[in-house]
């Protein structure tokens, strides 16, 4: 089995179900005693969260980027970032350490692909829903058409995220909110919502939207289970 670097913490409540959906998919797969062999390299989200809101995002990255070089040189043989939004300094953070890094948005938009779905909705931070770096990648390497919520619903969005989820709270209001904002996307056309932020998965689920939803957690943690279930170099 390959080891896994984990960079969690961003923020930690979404680093759970990573680390519990790698072990479950590794003991279906292997049996009820398998466990993957993980480094998690948990940061601290707060001063993260201040170089985001005031645009510092080559000191986010490069606070990343050592995390990255710690948990190659204790023997990862991949990187798998814990959040939608860090990926916008993935090329910067992959740079410090020479072993890939599974990108969140390729088995997001393989998995739109293979349900049959062209345009999709995408939930997630206001810089992930506004900015390019996500978008373009879905747009780009798997030709999805991205459709994103009006301004005053990113707004609420984002703010949810950083208030409520990324601080453990779950609110009703607020699922009510991102079921409303699922319905309209889809009644402009989305034929799959993209839950782009690893928090969101803890409020609502398929239940909550008329079209399929994309799971960035659970579908980036499983990416990182398949990675690790490959044959390593030793072939173990
Ligand atoms: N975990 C979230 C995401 O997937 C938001 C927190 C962050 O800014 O990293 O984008």
């Amino acid at each position: 089995m390959r080891l896994i670097g984990l960079i969690g913490g961003m923020s930690w409540e979404s680093t759970v179900p990573y680390y519990r959906i790698i072990n479950e998919t590794v003991r279906e797969r292997l049996g009820p005693l398998r466990s993957a062999e993980i480094l998690l390299y948990s940061v601290d989200f707060g001063p993260i969260e201040r170089l985001q809101h005031e645009g510092r995002w080559d000191e986010a990255g490069s606070t990343l980027g050592a995390a990255a070089r710690r948990l190659a040189s204790a023997g990862a043989e991949c990187l798998v970032l814990c959040t939608n939004t860090m990926h916008k300094v993935a090329p910067q953070i992959a740079a410090h350490a020479e072993i890939p890094l599974l990108h969140i948005a390729d088995p997001t938009g393989a998995a739109a692909t293979s349900r049959g779905a062209r345009t999709v909705g995408l939930l997630g931070t206001r810089f992930t829903m506004e900015e390019d770096f996500y978008r373009r990648r879905l747009e780009q390497r798997h030709g999805l058409e991205v459709l994103v919520p009006e301004s005053g619903e990113r707004d609420e969005i984002h703010r949810i995220i950083y208030e409520e989820l990324c601080a453990g709270r779950l609110d009703e209001r607020s699922r009510n909110v991102f079921r409303a904002v699922m319905t309209r996307l889809a009644q402009r056309g989305a034929q799959a919502i993209i839950l782009g932020c690893t928090e969101i998965t803890l409020l609502v689920g398929d239940g909550d939207s008329p079209v399929p939803i994309l799971d960035t957690t659970r579908l980036h943690a499983l990416a990182a289970a398949d990675f690790a279930l490959q044959p390593d170099s030793r072939g173990a």
